[in-house]
């Protein structure tokens, strides 16, 4: 009996299952398993690969030695793993058909011929008959695409970083990655000895005037256009000129066009790298332009890195077994599994297709703004392609702006606050909006509890209570200097919109508040108490931490709490991840 049988779990969950076995014995059962199952591809995937890692240099098996006649399926399956020599498993194939027959057992031994075939002939795959072929009655949009088709032997160059304009200024976000691109880059020509550049890309009514800041800011080349047509984003022009951009000048070194023009700037395929930023444009944008590239995209990522991976997963590596060093990988770290865990995506090349840009979109305030540097030279291209009227179908007859601040994602400072606020809680937000104002680009945030509650808020406050000010997972993701929770319980989806936050200070009248495990500072303390304590503090230029943890303190002893809450206020700093 394998330790666990694979045919009970979906890959997602059978991924952890398999972490805690680390005995090669163990794993080879429950592949044999799987094959005799449901036989999946990336199940089996992922169980040769953990083999792989647990096996000694022993792991060779004699294929002559084997006596099929004592071996069960399974075990016959556990052997085959380790053999790839096409005559010996038509060997054992005669053997076991002259003796037990078992269908199973001839099943996967003519698997595993198929696959050592397969990549001995250089991992072709077998040819299969097109989709539109297989089903001419479906539509087939795709078809016409112009870049969904393998790119082999590619040349890619360089980080691309769509800089994204709101109301005319260039938002922060766009800033923070320019400053990451630059750091990434310069690393890797240090590492690579190559001279890869940062691309800055704007797009708009009215951008080229942000060419100096970008430039300030990180960029060696900006690409921009402009069109008074583009002065709000509309995803389909956007795409088809950022597209465009990445494409044009494609000519490979055989000659072969592949971007149907020239371009002075540029002689690569496409660009090596890209970069967007996860706000609501950005998150548009950069989902049709990796699909329009035909590569992927790791959204919401929050860290980056350039290192090379050896990868044995056989469909990236082309046969099983195989180790394959990848170069230039660009690591896209992100909150995974609503925050528990980070994932670090890699975007691959297949052996027959190749997966460029790599690219990522970024959470706001993941990294710092870079100082600018108004020394630094740049290259400046405008881009320019006829605009297809096609394009422009949408069009915006009228709008409304919402009010100022409600994008929390450039601020400093953000305070929000929860049910906690719920025995006054117009009170409950004034304080907060007190708190705010003490700092220069503060604002005020809510827990979805406020949105959903049905509490009566008074008009002056109403406004912050709504849904576009709710931070966390169905909300905005923000990463301040200064979070401070308010009256929150840190349900999961709070945390992964505010974790990245540089110091979380709590306020909570529960010591056992969930929110106190990913706290910087936690107040043990009622929010009607503590809030204009802090407000105070700040007044009078208390900014320390042991002012704030005083006014927990001052809080608890000096009274006027509103009825029912916790006599025993607290400030202590907690073992919280988020670090000093
Ligand atoms: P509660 O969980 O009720 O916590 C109130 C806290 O206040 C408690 O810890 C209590 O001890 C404390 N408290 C009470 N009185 C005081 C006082 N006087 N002073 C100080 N502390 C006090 N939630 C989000 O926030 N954002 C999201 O994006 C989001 N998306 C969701 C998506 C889905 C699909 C689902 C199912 C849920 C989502 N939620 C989201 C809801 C989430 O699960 C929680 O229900 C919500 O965050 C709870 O809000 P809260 O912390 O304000 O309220």
């Amino acid at each position: 009996m394998p330790a666990i049988d694979p045919g009970e779990y979906d890959i997602s969950a059978l991924g952890p299952e398999l972490r805690e076995i680390e005995d090669a014995e163990e794993l080879r059962e429950i592949l044999a398993a799987e094959r005799d199952g449901k036989d999946r591809d990336a199940v089996i995937s992922l169980v040769e690969s953990r083999i792989e890692k647990f096996e000694g240099d022993d792991g060779e098996t004699d294929a002559d030695a084997l006596d099929l006649t004592e071996m069960s399926t399974a075990e016959v399956g556990n052997a085959l793993t380790d053999i790839d020599d096409p005559a010996e498993l038509e060997s054992i194939l005669e053997r076991e058909e002259s003796g037990e027959n078992r269908d199973g057992v001839k099943r996967l031994v003519e698997n595993r011929l198929d696959s050592v075939r397969g990549s001995e002939e250089g991992g072709e795959r077998e040819e299969r008959e097109p989709p539109e072929e297989r089903h001419p009655e479906l539509d087939h949009p795709t078809n016409d695409k112009r870049h969904v088709r393998a790119l082999e032997g590619g040349v890619y160059r360089d980080m691309w970083v769509y800089c994204e304009t709101q109301a005319g200024d260039l938002v922060d976000v766009s800033k923070e990655m320019l400053g990451k691109a630059r750091e990434l880059m310069d690393g890797y020509n240090e590492e690579y000895g190559g001279d890869e550049r940062v691309v800055a890309v704007l797009i708009g009514d009215d951008v080229e005037k942000h060419t100096d800041d970008v430039i300030a800011y990180g960029a060696d080349v900006v690409v921009s256009h402009e069109d008074a047509r583009l002065s709000r984003f509309q995803h389909k022009p956007y795409t088809e000129i950022f597209c465009d951009m990445a494409r044009a000048g494609a000519t490979h070194e055989d000659g072969e066009s592949r971007g149907g023009r020239d371009e002075a700037w540029r002689d690569y395929d496409k660009p090596r790298y890209v970069l967007f930023p996860a706000t609501n444009n950005g998150r548009d944008l950069s989902a049709l332009v990796q699909a329009e590239l035909d590569s992927g995209l790791a959204s919401d990522c929050s860290g980056l890195y350039i290192e090379d991976e050896v990868i044995s997963n056989p469909v990236k590596t082309g046969a099983a077994g195989d180790k394959k060093n990848f170069e230039r990988v660009l690591h896209m770290k992100r909150p995974d599994f609503s925050g528990f865990e980070y994932s670090t995506i890699l975007c691959l090349d297949n052996p027959t297709r190749e997966f460029h840009p790599q690219g990522a979109s970024v959470i706001p305030g993941s990294f710092d703004v870079p100082e600018p540097d108004a020394e630094r030279d740049g290259e400046v291209v405008e881009h320019d392609v006829p605009l297809d009227d096609e394009w422009f179908r949408v069009s915006v007859t009228d709008h409304d702006r919402l009010d100022e601040g409600v994008d929390l994602t450039g601020n400093d400072v953000v305070v929000a606050v929860g049910r906690g606020i719920g025995d006054a809680p117009t009170r409950g937000m004034e304080l907060a909006l007190e708190l705010a104002d003490q700092f220069e680009e503060a604002d005020v945030g809510v827990s979805r509890g406020i949105v959903t509650g049905s509490y009566q808020f008074e008009g002056h406050v109403e406004r912050y209570t709504t849904e576009d000010r709710q931070i966390g997972e169905t909300g905005q993701v923000v990463a301040p200097d200064l979070y401070v929770a308010a009256g929150i319980s840190g349900a999961v989806q709070h945390k992964v919109g505010m974790d990245e936050s540089d110091t979380i200070v709590a306020v909570n009248t529960d010591p056992d508040a969930r929110i106190r495990d990913f706290s910087d500072y936690f107040v043990e303390g009622d929010l009607f108490e503590v809030l204009p304590r802090l407000t105070e503090a700040l007044k009078e230029g208390r900014t320390d931490f042991a002012s704030v943890a005083a006014a927990g303190d001052a809080a608890a002893t000096d009274g006027g709490r509103p009825a029912g809450t916790t006599p025993d206020s607290d400030a202590r700093r907690t073992g919280g991840e988020a670090g000093e």
